[in-house]
């Protein structure tokens, strides 16, 4: 972010000195520098709407108006706002069914499914000593299938092939069949991605859901995509019961308003984020830190 909110505060506070103390519409001003970071750090208006009024509630108590320290005080207020917003209901992968349990991946072309896909393999395999397979359901794009035979060969998971001409919802019974009697933990069905929302793209994937009745629906989104994200979010979330998110490419994107908005868009939580393109670069979310982020 170009300038650090809590350095505009404070700036803003320094300004307000020499008055007896600190009126409602000198936090109004605060609100509005709030605000203005908020859009910087590329959230959608109407979260940052949201955001505002909520902040503004806690900000018109005493905690701002009768602090020694108003500026502070409005960091810390946005701080916690921030954290309890993005950090609600963050936890990891629930696989508390009768095995195998599905994970189920959805989100746009390109948005980093099939690389978290193998990322999440990797991280069942090592931290929670799962035996985990994996199969593509993206028939559009034979290169797709073979990249997740790869990935999940680096992840020490098991792939199940599929192909091109055949229906994406057969591969997905198929796979599971296979993983009941091989007494797998847990089966990713990667999904097909569409550049952009369509009708046919959310129907077949609503019919997989309905096949495989996963434990948990992740959307994939790119934190590149910041405000941009929450229409795709939208969609999803009109389209299929997700469990939680998986925030890509955050290596590549300084600004992190798209966690926000993707968190209070689809009330679902954050619980990882892509941070490289290997194999071993996902971690669990950590809102405290992306709060740290947002601020600056
Ligand atoms: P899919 O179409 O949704 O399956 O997307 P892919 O998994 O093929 O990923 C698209 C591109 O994004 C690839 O070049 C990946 O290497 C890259 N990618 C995925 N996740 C991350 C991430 O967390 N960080 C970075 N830097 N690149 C990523």
């Amino acid at each position: 972010m170009a300038s650090a909110l809590s350095e505009k505060l404070s700036r803003l506070v320094k300004e307000m000195r020499g008055q007896a103390r600190i009126t409602e519409s000198n936090v109004q001003d605060m609100l509005r520098e709030v605000r203005m970071a908020l859009l910087e750090a590329d959230v959608a208006l109407p979260v940052v709407r949201d955001f505002i009024a909520r902040v503004k509630d806690k900000a018109l108590g005493q905690e701002v108006v009768g602090s020694l320290n108003p500026g502070q005080a409005m960091v810390g207020i946005v701080n916690r706002e921030l954290v309890a917003t993005m950090g609600q209901g963050v936890s990891d992968l629930d696989l508390a069914v009768q095995p195998p349990a599905v994970i189920l991946m959805a989100g746009l072309q390109g948005a980093g499914k099939t690389t978290t896909t193998a990322k999440l393999a990797k991280h069942l395999i090592d931290k929670r000593k799962k035996k985990v397979l994996t199969v593509s359901g993206d028939v559009y794009r034979p290169a797709a299938i073979e990249q997740l035979r790869t990935v999940t060969g680096q992840a020490g998971g098991e792939w199940f092939p599929s192909s091109p001409d055949q229906q994406p919802l057969d591969i997905a019974r198929n796979a599971l069949d296979h993983a009941r009697r091989h007494h797998f933990d847990v089966l990713i069905v990667d999904t097909a991605g569409r550049l952009a929302v369509d009708e046919a793209m959310m129907r077949e994937i609503r019919e997989l859901h309905a096949a495989v009745k996963p434990v948990e629906t992740l959307f994939v989104v790119d934190a590149m995509q910041g405000q941009d994200a929450v229409n795709t979010a939208k969609a999803f979330k009109e389209a299929l019961p997700l469990t939680g998110i998986v925030l890509t490419k955050m290596d590549g994107d300084s600004r992190g308003g798209a966690a926000l908005s993707v968190r209070q868009i689809t009330g679902a939580p954050i619980k990882f984020a892509g941070v490289s393109e290997k194999i071993d670069g996902l971690e669990v979310f950590d809102a405290e830190r992306h709060a740290g982020r947002i601020l600056g």
